[in-house]
């Protein structure tokens, strides 16, 4: 995906603040923050959306929640709470068409609607 902006950012491209890396994962710090802790948790592979998950990818997406668990924990939310979020498809929000878990915290969240 020669032309997808997170791609670029697994490939280093783009530069970007990384807090996570592996071999399947990279988590980094959203550019426009909407709370004190918002970072994006990526796999590297491209999967343009929940749509076109497959079964095959299933371990890959367990392990997003647990760096998630790793992420907050890291940065102090753990136990005030945080929001994971998965924007899928145009009406729910998502810009960016390369799977990616947002990691929210730090704030009091209002209820969803
Ligand atoms: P979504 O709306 O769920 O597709 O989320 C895409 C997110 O990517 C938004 O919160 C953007 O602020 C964020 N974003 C866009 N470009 C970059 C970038 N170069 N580095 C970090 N985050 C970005
Ligand atoms: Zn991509």
């Amino acid at each position: 995906m020669s032309d997808c902006l997170f791609c670029k950012i697994v490939k280093g491209d783009i530069p970007s603040t990384n807090v996570y890396k592996d071999e399947q994962v990279i988590a980094f710090r959203d550019i426009n923050p909407a709370a004190p802790t918002h970072i994006l948790i990526v796999p590297n592979k491209h999967i343009d959306s929940v749509n076109m998950l497959i079964p095959d990818d299933e371990p890959l997406i367990g392990r997003l929640f647990g760096i998630a668990k790793m992420l907050a924990a890291q940065e102090g939310i753990a136990e005030g709470g945080y929001r994971l979020i998965v924007n899928t498809g145009a009406e729910a929000g998502q810009t960016v068409f390369h799977l990616h878990m947002h990691l929210l915290g730090g704030r009091q969240m209002k209820a969803l609607g």
